[in-house]
């Protein structure tokens, strides 16, 4: 395959966004032997790293330490990153096509899925992705406020994030100190009266998104215990065949994990987390001030469709769970950026393999290219945006070696450096943020705490010696 022979100089690439999406894409295009690929990345936070920063939960160190791998990539020459530069903003679509041949959008899936029923939007009912970005330490969720003084919380939707939003809930403050939480949340959450949780699931325990290492987790928490309904663990008919015809053993391990809540004995810690199956809220019921009084749940039954999958279908069976905070936790979803096509039906940039294809035609458009959340949905894991990014890539690499490019006029990096530092003089290079990373990391040492964050803008430049 012939490449893009580089005459003119190196294929110039912008990728907006700079998680795990973003990175991963960046390194498939830096390791090309036969092709010279400059990479900028651009985000509109001046802290790399997306939702390795954001969305992992403070008490998984372990899976932040990906961020190594995105370091080695940022150290390359080839690479710079303009931090706090917001696209459609700063910098337009039509700036990145006049200064790049090629540009990947990556920037997730910034907002969540509505549920849809009465009294959703009453106080103290709340996305969980916003809990998420505030006790993370997201500048934009700092001053979100929730309601920790209650002691009954349902948490709507039975996948990882649900469990995230479950754990943390129910984390003592000890364990809670010893992980990067923001200071703000761990005050709050240290003082917090919660006292039971429950996670709310529509169908049985085989169809629970939830990952076998993560339901286990809840098992083993120094202040909650975990409980399950005997009766919601069981399975019907359905699903004991869908298990014994998966050959996954991850899944009958997990109803195994389920049954085994239900059988054992609770050594009654001062908190409980209860994961409820075969249960939909039809409506948050109000208190008559304003604020979330209960959910209103149906009982389902699993009933086959044509596609082979179970799903939920209502019975006659009504139940009323008192509960006074309500995380609704069933989904990310992408929001549309600027002069780019956007799929409102599934919340992503249309595509075909990362190609961004107008939804009318299905022609795609020159140069313009999506990987993660954006391109596929809010599936998946981090690891999941490595093969995602690189079939992007392989699309990118495909269009360069048949001249499919942009034509940018002003390709010189230094054009766009003098236009970034014209739109957005306070932008942060990848060197300012590894010195926020060292600061953070050394405010950490005092409290054996793995870092304590930045969470404003405004603390970032004062330490970076900008102006705002
Ligand atoms: P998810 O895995 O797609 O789970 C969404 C949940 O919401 C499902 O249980 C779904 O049930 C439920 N739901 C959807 N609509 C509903 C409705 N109207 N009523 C009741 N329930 C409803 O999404 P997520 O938890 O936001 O996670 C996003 C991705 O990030 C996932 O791939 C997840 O694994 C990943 N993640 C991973 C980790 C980790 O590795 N520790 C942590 C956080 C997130 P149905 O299945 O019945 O549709």
């Amino acid at each position: 395959m012939k490449l893009w022979d580089g005459a003119s100089g190196p294929l110039r690439v912008a990728i907006v966004g700079s998680g795990p999406a973003g990175f991963y894409a960046a390194e498939h295009l830096l390791k090309q032997k036969d092709l010279a690929v400059h990479v900028d990345m651009f985000d509109r936070l001046p802290t790399p790293h997306g939702l390795v920063r954001f969305g992992v939960a403070p008490d998984h160190e372990k899976i932040k330490k990906v961020t190594r791998v995105f370091d080695r990539v940022a150290e390359r020459e080839e690479f710079r990153f303009f931090g706090n530069v917001e696209f459609g903003n700063h910098v337009t679509l039509d700036d990145m096509q006049q200064h790049y041949h090629q540009v990947c959008f990556a920037t997730g899936a910034q907002s969540d899925r509505r549920l849809g029923v009465p009294g959703e939007d009453l106080e103290r009912s709340h996305p969980a992705t916003e809990f998420v970005a505030w006790y993370n330490g997201h500048p934009d969720f700092r001053n979100a406020s929730f309601d920790l003084f209650v002691a009954r919380v349902a948490v709507i939707g039975i996948g990882n994030v649900a469990v995230d939003v479950a754990r943390i809930l129910c984390r003592t403050p000890e364990e809670l100190s010893k992980t990067d939480i923001a200071d703000y949340a761990l005050e709050a959450l240290s003082k917090s009266r919660v006292r039971e949780v429950f996670i709310l699931g529509r169908r049985g325990p085989a169809q629970a998104a939830f990952t076998n290492a993560e339901i286990k987790e809840l098992g083993e928490l120094a202040g909650a215990d975990i409980a399950v309904v005997p009766d919601e663990v069981a399975l019907d008919p359905l699903s004991q065949m869908e298990v014994d015809a998966s050959e996954d053993p991850a899944l009958s391990r997990k109803v195994a994990i389920l049954q085994e809540y239900a059988a054992a004995t609770r050594p009654g810690k001062p908190r409980t987390l209860t994961v409820r199956f075969l249960v939909s809220p039809i409506e948050l019921v109000g208190d008559g001030s304003g604020g979330v009084a209960g959910v209103r749940l149906v009982k389902n039954e699993l009933h086959q469709t044509a596609d082979g999958s179970l799903r939920p279908k209502p019975t006659d069976q009504y139940e009323d769970l008192p509960v006074d905070l309500v995380f609704r936790s069933v989904g990310y979803r992408g929001v549309p950026l600027a002069d780019l096509p956007f799929d409102e039906a599934r919340g992503i940039i249309p595509n075909d393999m990362g190609r961004i294809v107008s939804p009318d035609t299905g022609d795609s458009a020159r140069g313009l290219y999506v990987a993660g959340w954006m391109k596929r949905g809010p599936t998946g894991v981090i690891g999941t945006n490595k093969p995602d990014a690189a079939e992007t890539v392989s699309a990118m690499l495909e269009d360069a070696a048949a001249g499919k490019l942009l034509d940018p006029n002003s390709p010189d990096p230094s054009e766009i450096d003098r236009l970034v530092a014209e739109r957005q003089p306070a932008f942060v290079s990848y060197e300012d943020w590894k010195h926020i990373d060292e600061v953070e990391i050394e405010r950490g040492k005092t409290n054996e705490r793995p870092r304590v964050k930045f969470t404003s803008v405004a603390d970032i430049m004062a330490e970076l010696g900008r102006k705002l």
